[in-house]
């Protein structure tokens, strides 16, 4: 891919009212001084306006949770996309209008809420699937894979919640530094989506949550999509733990083969694909 020049991104912080664009967001701002206030979509409950934005500089920053930068990083923070997409969004806002500060409203369906900490672990892994399920819906590149491996079946998709990791769930946590975002680091870790370095667990890969009987996702197989690693990197991941298969009832259904068959194991993920295809590689 062709790196996005620093000229572009300088236009792009430059030209992108930061104010208009966090109006077109949603949120209701006050002015204080020679800045703009709006209580901070990046951490719960902020009911003092927590969240400043300066014009002159075209940043933000929360005095609560620590969340700052350009117009940028509020796309990539709201939309919860990576660097490239953001810029390619802001892009688009920037030279499909005649005004170059004019913003198109966002739809809210397209607004990401931070992730919060939830009382077990099955409700937050649920929560970080579901992130995954969305990014792999923009992500050409995961899109691409998909169909590479005849597997890019709308239907599939979501009923599958096939996903992708792209290194973006750092974007819909409160920052590290704060109380909050330190507890739902270390329950992230202890679920084992998110190792010890901050690193996502299953970064760059296809991820497909393997569901029980009773709708818990009981393991989480991740697939690289991409051939260029490292030496040594694995092409399939788990989360770390013991490996727990599931009974494939919907497999049963209408096969005529043996029940050999229609046992998945979770290193053996074997789903019943719409043309009979199978996720085992
Ligand atoms: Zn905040």
């Amino acid at each position: 891919m062709a790196r996005i020049p620093d000229s572009e991104i300088e236009r792009l912080r430059s030209t992108v009212n930061l104010v208009r664009l966090i109006e077109a967001d949603g949120l209701a701002l006050k002015k204080i001084g020679k800045d703009w206030a709006c209580a901070c979509p990046f951490h719960e409950g902020d009911h003092e306006p927590s969240l400043i934005v300066s014009p002159d500089k075209n940043l933000f920053h929360c005095f609560a949770c620590g969340a700052a930068g350009s117009p940028v990083d509020w796309v990539m923070r709201r939309r919860g996309v990576a660097f490239r997409r953001a810029v390619e969004l802001l892009r688009g806002m920037v030279d499909g209008e005649a005004v170059a500060v004019d913003v198109p409203k966002v739809a809210a369906s397209k607004i990401v809420a931070p992730l919060a900490a939830s009382e077990d672990d099955a409700t937050l892994l649920a929560e970080v699937i579901a992130h995954y399920h969305a990014t792999l819906k923009q992500s050409p590149e995961a899109l691409d894979y998909l169909a590479k491996r005849g597997l890019d079946h709308p239907e599939l998709i979501e009923h599958f919640q096939l996903g992708y990791a792209n290194r973006t769930l750092g974007y819909r946590l409160p920052m590290k530094q704060v109380k909050s975002g330190a507890a739902i680091r270390g329950q992230l870790q202890r679920i084992g989506v998110m190792r010890e370095s901050g690193h996502e667990h299953f970064a760059g890969s296809l991820v497909v949550p393997v569901v029980d009987a009773a709708g818990q996702i009981s393991e989480v197989y991740g697939r690289k999509i991409t051939s260029n690693l490292r030496v040594g990197t694995p092409l399939h991941l788990y989360l770390p733990g013991a490996h727990r298969g599931v009974f494939n009832e919907a497999g049963l259904i209408g096969q005529k083969i043996g029940v050999k068959s229609t046992y998945c194991h979770s290193r053996l993920v074997k789903l019943p694909f719409p043309h009979g295809q199978t996720a085992t590689h």
